[in-house]
């Protein structure tokens, strides 16, 4: 793209150049200046050729030996005349820019005008999408027939976008009840989960246009020109009443500033955010449009984007589990004939990891490999055949690598997590549990915790710390001490934290009592820093071993749990009751 752009600049100027040499080569020489006087005086010698007539203050033309003159122009009646009648030639197109100079010109112009076409059109993020000046090009309803069925799995993503849809078809209504309505939101996760899907589908839903541009369609080279862009998209926007604005790698400008080590040489990028907080600042309450940017990864993102009134939702757009895999690769094989040999299922289990992108892909490539042999429809050979390709094709750090070895260890640990729950915290809920890894890790888990009571009880603190555990503890107790990750160390901040809390400020520790430990370090007792650390040491250690005994004895649930986390790679509330009172009931 740069080259190509460098190639189209150099060209420009050569052509230009050329054009230029020879203008300076052809160009009459500069008139000499005469009185009216010798103009007359030399009419009458028979010295002057050729006259340029017109109503301008000054009059031009040449001598027999070519060379020209000037002079004022009278402005008489009957000039015409009388040069003609001393034979000399009038020429009464508009004076000084004779015929050829006119054309040249005219072709100077054009060329120009091509090159500046040419040029702009390479410029980097423009791509396709040009209609208008803007280069944006927006999507009218008609065109974005996209709705939530056609985007498979996310319902959480979906219920929350579903609001959204509420509020642009009734911002009135919202306005009516004060509420502060949603400006921006940011979908986040893997490539190629849907995250563009989604918005428009948002906008398919709400019958509104979806007017899209990317990032790095705001980096210009040329200062000022993204905040430009930023305005012209919002004012196209606004021209369209009510519509979903969507930007894509919104990390592109508005990735997070590096602590100033590039000595503000972002001048330009953070001109170009403050126009879209400014243009999303001034929103009416009611207008109807929403801003919706899309970004791999959320934490990588500028705090100046994520602030109330700003991109204030934030929104995960996870890989699809094994049952949205299927509903994802039913989507999209819709218009392709598949053969009786085919089983979606058994494709869907194979997949493990893949994004929606990936799955249409796949499908794709088996199509066209059916379409190559001549076969009348896709068999389940091209299927395996694409799904090489597309594995091979992939990078390397894709999640798609991940090993079984790992999925095991996942599905452990987060069995371990919701198994302790269930019987050490059984008020607290679990949501859902996944080894589908999400941009905050690999697998996750859950849990809905009562509602915030203004006081938090001894026994909520240290159960909270149990479930903590207990994903390590799982680890443990299945593939042995050798064997543990680095997966428990989320899990370990907060049972640290939450153990330090309960023994130096609420007294909850019997054997380090009821002082207050940042009281007594204030007061010169600088000592007790090591008593706290033993206690928190001891404590943590008598929690932990009760979290593996209470799995250990539990185990069989323990296994039943993960087996089926891994065979269905996502488990809800519902699921895990099922497995754990089969067991219940067993005995
Ligand atoms: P992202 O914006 O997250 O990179 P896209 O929305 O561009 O991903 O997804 C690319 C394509 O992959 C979509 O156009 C769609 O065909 C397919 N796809 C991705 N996720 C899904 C999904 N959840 N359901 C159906 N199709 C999907
Ligand atoms: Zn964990």
């Amino acid at each position: 793209m740069k080259k190509k752009k460098i190639l189209y600049i150099a060209v420009a100027v050569l052509i230009i150049g050329t054009i230029l040499t020879g203008v300076w080569f052809n160009r009459q020489p500069e008139p000499g200046k005469i009185t009216y006087r010798q103009f007359l005086q030399d009419i009458e010698a028979g010295k002057i050729e050729k006259v340029y007539l017109n109503d301008s203050d000054k009059l031009e033309g040449e001598y027999e030996d070519g060379e020209a003159f000037i002079t004022d122009n009278p402005r008489t009646q009957n000039l015409k005349e009388f040069l003609l009648i001393h034979g000399i030639t009038v020429d009464e197109t508009n004076g000084k820019i004779k015929g050829e100079q006119l054309l040249n010109v005219l072709i100077i112009l054009g060329l120009f005008g091509f090159l500046l076409f040419a040029v702009k059109r390479n410029m980097p993020g423009q791509k396709r999408d040009k209609i208008g000046k803007s280069g944006f090009s927006a999507v009218k309803p008609e065109n974005t027939n996209v709705n939530f069925s056609n985007v498979a799995g996310n319902e959480e993503a979906k219920d929350s976008m579903q609001e959204l849809v509420d509020f642009i078809k009734n911002p009135e209504k919202y306005a009516r009840y004060g509420a502060r309505l949603p400006r921006g939101v940011i979908l986040y996760g893997s490539p190629g989960t849907g995250k563009t899907l989604m918005a428009k589908a948002v906008a398919g839903e709400s019958g509104v246009p979806i007017i899209a541009a990317s990032g790095s369609d705001f980096v210009q080279v040329y200062v000022g020109l993204g905040a430009s862009r930023i305005r012209e998209l919002f004012k196209k926007a606004r021209s369209y009443g009510k519509c979903v604005i969507f930007i894509d790698e919104i990390d592109a400008l508005g990735k997070k500033r590096d602590g100033g080590a590039d000595g503000g040489g972002n001048d330009e990028r953070d001109q170009t955010l403050n126009a879209l907080l400014s243009e999303m600042s001034g929103f009416h309450d009611n207008e109807g449009i929403v801003v919706i940017a899309a970004t791999n990864r959320l934490d990588t993102l500028d705090e100046a984007l994520l602030r109330p009134g700003r991109f204030d939702r934030h929104i995960e757009i996870q890989l699809p589990d094994i049952k949205s895999r299927l509903r994802i690769l039913e989507l999209h094989s819709k218009n392709k004939p598949l053969g009786q040999d085919v089983n979606l299922e058994k494709v869907a289990q194979q997949t493990v990891y893949f994004s929606g992108a990936k799955l249409e892909n796949l499908l794709n490539e088996a199509a066209i490999l059916a379409a190559r042999r001549g076969s009348d429809s896709i068999h389940a050979e091209d299927i395996e055949t694409a799904f090489y390709t597309v594995v091979a094709g992939a990078e390397k750090k894709d999640r798609s690598s991940v090993s079984d070895t790992e999925r095991m260890i996942t599905a452990y640990h987060e069995s371990g997590h919701a198994l302790v729950t269930k019987l050490a915290a059984p008020e607290n809920r679990v949501t859902r549990i996944t080894i589908i890894p999400s941009t905050k890790g690999v697998g996750g888990f859950s849990m809905n915790i009562p509602p915030d009571r203004m006081y938090h009880r001894k026994k909520d603190m240290e159960n909270s710390i149990r479930v903590a555990l207990a994903g390590r503890a799982a680890e443990e107790l299945i593939f042995g001490e050798d064997n543990i990750t680095t997966g428990a160390s989320n899990d370990l901040e907060k049972a640290t934290g939450t153990l330090l809390n309960m023994i130096r400020r609420f007294g909850m520790n019997a054997k380090s009592g009821l002082l207050n430990y940042d009281v007594l370090y204030n007061n010169g007792f600088q000592q007790v820093q090591d008593e706290i650390l033993e206690e928190c040491r001891r404590r943590m250690d008598e929690l932990y071993k009760e979290v593996r005994d209470l799995l250990r004895n539990n185990r069989r649930i323990l296994e039943a749990i993960a087996e089926n986390l891994l065979a269905r790679e996502t488990l809800d509330e519902k699921d895990l009751d099922l497995i754990i009172n089969a067991f219940a009931k067993a005995g």
